[in-house]
C-alpha cells in the first residue's frame, strides 16, 4: 500500500515496483485435461493463457491461444487431446518472481515474443520446481504505463 503511495507521487517509479504488487490470479488446468477442456476454461475466464500444473500443483506448462488453434487443426479429437501434449512446458517457460520489477516483466515479455510470464516461487530445493503464485500480462504493463501518464497529467 504505502508502495503504492510512493508510486503515485514518482511515477517512474512505478515500473520499479514489485511484480508482487501488479500480479494477477492464475488460471489453471491440470496437465491431464482436455484442449477441448481448456478452450471452454479459456472463454469462461476471459483470459489468454492458460497454466497447467502437476498434482502437488507445481507449474508444468503455459497453454496459449496460439497453441490451442495449432491444436484445433485437422482432425484430432480435442476432448481425447491432453493440454500436456500441446503445451510449452518446463524447463523450457520463461518465468518471474514476485521481487522482481514490472520492468523485469516488461522486458522478458518482449524479448521472448510472449504475453505473460507466470509468477513463482521456487520449490525448496527442487531444481526447475516452481508453485505458481500469479501472472502478469501486457495487459498489466499497459495498466502500469496508464498510471504513470495520469500521473503526469495531473
Ligand atoms: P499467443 O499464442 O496467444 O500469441 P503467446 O505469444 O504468449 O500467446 O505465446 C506464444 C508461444 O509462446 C506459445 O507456444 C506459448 O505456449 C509460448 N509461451 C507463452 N508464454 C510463455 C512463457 N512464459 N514461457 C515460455 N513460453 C511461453
Amino acid at each position: 500500500y504505502n508502495d503504492k503511495f510512493k508510486a503515485k507521487r514518482n511515477p517512474e517509479t512505478i515500473l520499479y515496483q514489485t511484480v508482487n504488487n501488479y500480479k494477477a490470479h492464475p488460471i489453471v488446468v491440470g496437465k491431464s485435461t482436455s484442449v477441448y477442456d481448456a478452450i471452454v476454461q479459456l472463454f469462461l475466464e476471459d483470459v489468454g493463457t492458460l497454466y497447467a500444473v502437476d498434482s502437488v500443483g507445481n507449474l508444468a506448462g503455459v497453454i496459449s491461444r496460439k497453441d490451442l488453434l495449432r491444436a484445433s487443426l485437422g482432425n484430432q479429437n480435442l476432448t481425447e487431446l491432453p493440454v500436456s501434449v500441446i503445451m510449452t512446458r518446463m524447463p523450457n517457460i520463461i518465468t518471474i518472481s514476485p521481487e522482481e520489477s514490472l520492468f523485469e516483466a516488461a522486458k522478458k515479455m518482449i524479448q521472448n515474443h510472449i504475453d505473460s510470464l507466470p509468477v513463482v516461487r521456487e520449490a525448496d530445493g527442487q531444481e526447475n520446481t516452481y508453485l505458481l503464485v500469479g501472472r502478469i500480462t501486457k495487459t498489466t504493463i499497459t495498466r502500469a504505463y496508464l498510471e504513470i501518464m495520469d500521473e503526469k497529467s495531473d
